[in-house]
């Protein structure tokens, strides 16, 4: 059996803000063909025209190669060949960041496909299910433009997450720093005091996760507030300053109890080596579109294991994400949520339209999914629409 073709779709919602800091307004899609009509889909976190040029380029040297040109003709089920030949062959293309976010969607789709030719759920290719049921926290991110508009949507937010069945949610309370978008410009005492309003609104019996988005310009900034967060009961406190100060990390770990998270940007196991073992985190993210795709974030997670550390994916894509997310989450005992976005929680019409999926969400956990490979298929009336939008913002900035 060989790969004979890689479809790659730029994907852009038809409202999408330039100003607006969320990811969720575009995205990356492949598909991945092979010679015996049986296709696998994959997606990544990142900005998708760069993620294009990564697969499609050509290449110029053995160690300067574009990924498509590797992955045409090999057998799909080998997997960890592929990525291998795929990380070396394109080493001189930077060997992180961008180049292994459009691996990572290339990977998921052949996680997709070998799931499929085999018959079995993607989880059975991570070492097979340890769980029965996966349980999503809610992500929260109002998209406001004032403070006390804010501060009441998160709470407001938060209360109809539980009222959904959630036992988590995470408040994105992003009131200043580089994450601050529309305008907003706000305190640190201004975010602990949405942190107490979104505790409030859920009451105690309820995990509250908080992500301030790099927020703090340094680990004193950040000691200095959350000094006094003990009183909301935060299961993380994720990404409090700038993902490149692994000492400040340390000190933050070091200095005060609420437990620290991040990862969301990385890529490769090398990197969440150096924040585990330098940035002492006790919480790593990884996104299977970010890290390299599925194989990459299962050797994340068998590091963590070793470290004793808990690992909470980052997904904030769509449903092809979500199932990458759920298949991680079910072949790891210590992988105890997973990021999740519903439908009625979110505005992004991209992620609610792109995949047909059903998770079968029930009381606030996910069953054990059944389909083989990631389980959920493109809408390609919905691929049409993003791609045209994407298509149309080309077209405009020429013009
Ligand atoms: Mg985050």
């Amino acid at each position: 059996m060989r790969i004979i073709g890689i479809d790659v779709h730029v994907l852009l919602e038809p409202s999408y803000d330039v100003s607006a800091t969320s990811s969720a307004q575009d995205n990356l899609v492949v598909e991945i063909h092979t010679d015996e009509g049986v296709s696998g889909i994959g997606e990544c976190d990142v900005n998708p025209w760069m993620a294009r040029a990564c697969i499609l380029a050509p290449g110029t040297h053995t160690m300067g190669q574009g990924l498509s040109d590797m992955l045409i003709g090999e057998d799909p089920r080998n997997i960890e060949r592929i990525w291998n030949k795929l990380y070396v062959g394109s080493a001189m293309n930077g060997r992180r960041g961008v180049v292994l976010h459009a691996m990572g969607a290339i990977d998921m789709a052949l996680h997709d496909l070998k799931g499929k030719l085999l018959g079995v759920p993607v989880y059975e290719l991570l070492g097979g299910a340890v769980r029965s049921f996966i349980t999503p926290y809610a992500s929260l991110q109002p998209e406001v433009s004032d403070f006390n508009a804010y501060r009441n949507s998160l709470a407001g937010w938060a209360t109809k997450a539980k009222q959904l069945g959630f036992r988590a949610a995470k408040a994105e309370c992003t009131l200043f720093g580089p994450y601050s978008h529309k305008g907003l410009s706000g305190t640190p005492e201004q975010t602990t005091e949405v942190v107490a309003a979104v505790r409030q609104a859920v009451g105690s019996d309820f995990t509250l996760m908080v992500d301030v988005q790099y927020a703090f310009p340094n680990a004193d900034a950040c000691l200095a507030t959350i000094r006094n967060w003990e009183p909301y009961d935060i299961y993380f406190l994720e990404t409090p300053i700038w993902s490149d100060d692994l000492d400040g990390y340390a000190r933050l770990a070091r200095e005060q109890p609420i437990p620290i998270s991040a990862g969301e940007w990385l890529a490769t196991r090398y990197e969440f080596e150096d924040l585990m073992d330098r940035g002492l985190a006790s919480v790593v993210q990884p996104d299977p579109g970010r890290v390299g795709g599925l194989l990459e974030a299962q050797k994340v997670c068998d590091m963590a294991k070793a470290r004793g550390r808990k690992v909470v994916p980052h997904i904030w894509k769509t449903g092809i994400s979500i199932s990458a997310g759920i298949h991680l989450a079910a072949a790891n005992e210590h992988v105890p949520f997973i990021e999740f976005l519903p439908k009625e929680l979110c505005e992004s019409a991209l992620r609610k339209e792109l995949v047909i999926e059903d998770f079968g969400m029930a009381d606030g956990q996910i069953p054990l999914p059944t389909k083989p490979g990631l389980g959920v298929e493109l809408n390609r009336d919905a691929l049409g629409k993003f791609k045209e939008a994407a298509d149309k913002a080309v077209r405009d900035r020429i013009l």
